[in-house]
Order: structure tokens, then C-alpha cells, then sequence
């Protein structure tokens, strides 16, 4: 086995999901985070698909359940609080809007973090600031270690990756904004929600709560349509008004919500943008997850692609021995048709989550009490399922029992 030794950047769910499986092949990861601490927040995520057939192989699947939301189904409402239309999981028969896959990001990321912490160094509150490969290997400066030398860099950093604007050139290049932004952030759970969202909308806007952690906590969500913000990305508090300042005398529980946006203690704001790339390799440096490939949080992809994008190049590069050339390739050439899918799946999604009049609005909320009544609700119940089995996972169990385990 060649190139053992590998950096990642980023520790979320690609990143220590990466070190998981490359641990597991006998390589020797190292996590850099640039937070100080594993973050917290976002919002509740689907493993869906392939995913949790990756998940299963990786032991956690039972974790996963046990931290899962529970969610039950989503009512969306009008501005004095009255309900439109509901959808649940039995609207589908039981699949999609399924509470026992999803789970929270952080929750996630933490899950995968106490899988790996005991066998792979971290470095947490430290970033990448310069790259310098050779045949050898790559010469790695951060903003506080001292400069090391890695045998592979892979950066899991997501849709912002510094890694990508080192080795491949400015966000700029690759991003490709959806239309939408999106905010979420952690409240108290005062409208009693019990497992279930509820979803306010205006047009080309959406307000929603969701409880969390056993209803004791809920979710605050927001996502609007727009051109793109010039914010600063650092300045928690510009976001903040930004987001005050579109949602302003709104009805339903608006302003209620947005009276917890200041103490909130993980507030997330982000454009829903993609990164389209031709390439997620340069030499000994790659890419994976949200960093290489995001499709933005209109998929409902992104924990899925992180996860069997993880598995697949940790697969890859144990199949190739480490041969970083041959590996790199194979791991593009598997996952291009999933991330294909799940960038294309996005694409429709922003009209029916926000739609873009009140017209609209009483049409997807005729849909959706129509929906109990349509034979092929199903089809659309399992749609995201169906994505996330783009690709199956790939097998490389006799790697696994190669290294011993
Ligand atoms: C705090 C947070 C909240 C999120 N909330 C949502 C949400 O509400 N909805 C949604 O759809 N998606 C959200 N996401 C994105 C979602 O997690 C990803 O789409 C998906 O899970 C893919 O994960 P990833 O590991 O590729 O990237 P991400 O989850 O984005 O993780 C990237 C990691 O890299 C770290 N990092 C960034 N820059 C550097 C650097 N220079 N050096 C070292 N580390 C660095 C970040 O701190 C982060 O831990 C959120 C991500 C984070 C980090």
C-alpha cells in the first residue's frame, strides 16, 4: 500500500466519514477543522438510499435510528396559523417524509466523530494556507501547526472549500447559485410541536418550525428567493438583519420566530448554491462531499453524496493500493452519474418549497390534500429514495477483510 499518510480538511460528515473507511483499509488520516470545536447546528437531514447502506457497513446504522428526529409530517398554515394541507408518512404509505432517517446535521457529524476519534488525529481550530505537491508528496502550511508533509490531500470542506480555491481557482468558477437562501437556527420549542413541522409561505417565501431533540427544542427555518447577497460571510450580525429584514410583518408566528434570532446559539446562513466542476482531482489533492460536488440544499442529497462519496474514494484508493492516479479516476467515473442525479433532482424542487404567488400557493397546497387520494403517490413518496440509489455501493469487502477486519 502506497500514500497512507492523508490530510483532510473539514469535519463534517464527508470529512469523518473519509477517515472512517481509510482507517479502516490501513491508511493513516489526519482531520483538519477549522472550528475549534465540532460544529453544531443546521438542519434535520435525510440518510436516504445508498447512504444507509454505507452507514449499515460502517456499524452506526442502529446510532443513526436511535438519534433520529422522529418527524412525523409537515402542516403548512396560513398567516393566522390555520391549517392548508398536511403531508405525513402515511400520506406516502409509509415512504418518504420518514422520521427514522432523518436525522440532524450536527448529530450526524457527531455520530461520525466519536467513530473515528479514538484512531484518527485531529486538528481542531487550524486551516490549510498553502499546498505544495510534488512527486513525493504534498507540502502542507496551516495558519498554526507547523508545515507537514502528506502523501494524499483531500479536501471535505464543503461548498465554500478553501482546498477547492487553493488547488483549483476561485468559488467563482464553480458555483452556481440556485435562487434561494436559506437560514436555520435552534429555539425554544413554544409552539408545542410534537414530531411535525409547520411551514407558513408568501409568496417566494417560506417561515417554518420543527420540533427537535424529543420536542424539548425546536427549529426555526427560512429560506427566500433571491438574487444573489453581497454579504460578508463573517458577519454573523449583518446575516441576521438580512434575514430580519426580509421576513418583517409577516403574519402566523413570524415575528415570534424571529424575536429568537439574536440569542440563537448555531445560526446558519448560505446561499442554496451548487459546485459544478469538470474534475474533482489535481494530482495528490481531491475533493469530496458538499466541497466537490454540492447540490445544494434543494436535493436533500447532500449527507448522502458526502457519505457514499466518502466510501466510494476510500474504496477506490484501497482497491488501487493507493495509487492516487488509478483511484482518483475510478471515484469520479462511480459517483458523476449519482451527483448527475441529485444536481438534476434540485433543480425543481425551489418552486414547490417556496412558490412564487399566492396562486401557486393554493396550488401545491391543493396538491399536497390531493395527494392521499393519488395512485401514484407513491412514486413521488419515494422519488428522493430513488435518487440516493443512483448508484449502488461499491463492494469492497474483501479490502475490509484484507486489513484484517
Ligand atoms: C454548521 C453547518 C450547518 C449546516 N446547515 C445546513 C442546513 O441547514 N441545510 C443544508 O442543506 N445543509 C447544511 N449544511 C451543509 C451540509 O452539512 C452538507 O450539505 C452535507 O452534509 C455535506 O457535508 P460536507 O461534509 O461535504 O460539508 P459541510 O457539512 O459543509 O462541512 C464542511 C466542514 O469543513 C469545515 N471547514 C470549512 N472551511 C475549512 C477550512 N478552511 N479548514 C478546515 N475546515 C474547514 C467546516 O467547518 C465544516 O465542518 C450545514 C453545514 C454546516 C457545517
Amino acid at each position: 500500500m502506497s500514500n497512507r499518510n492523508v490530510l483532510i480538511s473539514g469535519a463534517s460528515i464527508a470529512g469523518p466519514a473519509l477517515a472512517f473507511w481509510l482507517k479502516r483499509y490501513g491508511f493513516t488520516p489526519t482531520i483538519v477543522e477549522k472550528s475549534p470545536t465540532l460544529r453544531e447546528g443546521g438542519q434535520a437531514i435525510d440518510v436516504l438510499g445508498t447512504a444507509t447502506e454505507v452507514v449499515r457497513r460502517m456499524g452506526l446504522l442502529d446510532r443513526v435510528h436511535e438519534m433520529s428526529t422522529g418527524k412525523r409530517g409537515t402542516s403548512y398554515v396560513d398567516a393566522t396559523g390555520r391549517t392548508r394541507a398536511s403531508i405525513s408518512s402515511e400520506t406516502f404509505n409509509g415512504v418518504g417524509a420518514n422520521g427514522d432517517t432523518e436525522i440532524q446535521r450536527g448529530d450526524l457529524a457527531r455520530v461520525l466523530y466519536e467513530a473515528t476519534s479514538e484512531d484518527v488525529e485531529y486538528l481542531f481550530g487550524d486551516s490549510i494556507t498553502a499546498l505544495v505537491q510534488d512527486e513525493e508528496g504534498v507540502r502542507v502550511s496551516f495558519e498554526h501547526a507547523q508545515p507537514r508533509t502528506f502523501d494524499l490531500v483531500i479536501g471535505a470542506d464543503g461548498v465554500h472549500s478553501h482546498t477547492r480555491t487553493l488547488v483549483f481557482g476561485p468559488e467563482s468558477q464553480f458555483a452556481r447559485h440556485m435562487g434561494y437562501y436559506i437560514c436555520i437556527y435552534t429555539i425554544p420549542n413554544f409552539l408545542d410541536l410534537d414530531h411535525w413541522e409547520l411551514d407558513y409561505n408568501t409568496p417566494d417565501k417560506i417561515a417554518g418550525a420543527y420540533s427537535a431533540r424529543e420536542n424539548t427544542r425546536a427549529k426555526a427555518i427560512f429560506a427566500w428567493a433571491s438574487d444573489p447577497i453581497d454579504y460578508d460571510y463573517r458577519d454573523i450580525e449583518q446575516q441576521k438583519k438580512i434575514v430580519a429584514d426580509t421576513f418583517a410583518g409577516l403574519g402566523w408566528q413570524v415575528p415570534q420566530l424571529l424575536a429568537h434570532l439574536d440569542p440563537a446559539p448555531d445560526f446558519y446562513f448560505d446561499a442554496m448554491a451548487q459546485i459544478r466542476m469538470d474534475s474533482w482531482h489535481k494530482g495528490r489533492i481531491a475533493l469530496v462531499g458538499d466541497a466537490g460536488y454540492c447540490a445544494s440544499p434543494l436535493s436533500g442529497q447532500g449527507a448522502d453524496l458526502s457519505l457514499v462519496g466518502a466510501y466510494t474514494l476510500a474504496g477506490e484508493l484501497a482497491a488501487a493500493a493507493g495509487d492516487h492516479s488509478i483511484a482518483f479516476a475510478r471515484y469520479e467515473q462511480r459517483m458523476r452519474p449519482m451527483v448527475d442525479a441529485c444536481q438534476k433532482f434540485a433543480e425543481g424542487v425551489g418552486g414547490w418549497y417556496a412558490p412564487a404567488s399566492k396562486a401557486m400557493i393554493r396550488f401545491r397546497d391543493l396538491n399536497v390534500r390531493l395527494l392521499p387520494y393519488l395512485p401514484w403517490r407513491g412514486l413521488i413518496g419515494g422519488a428522493p429514495q430513488k435518487v440516493a440509489r443512483t448508484i449502488s455501493a461499491g463492494d469492497y469487502a474483501d479490502l475490509e477483510r484484507a486489513s484484517g477486519r
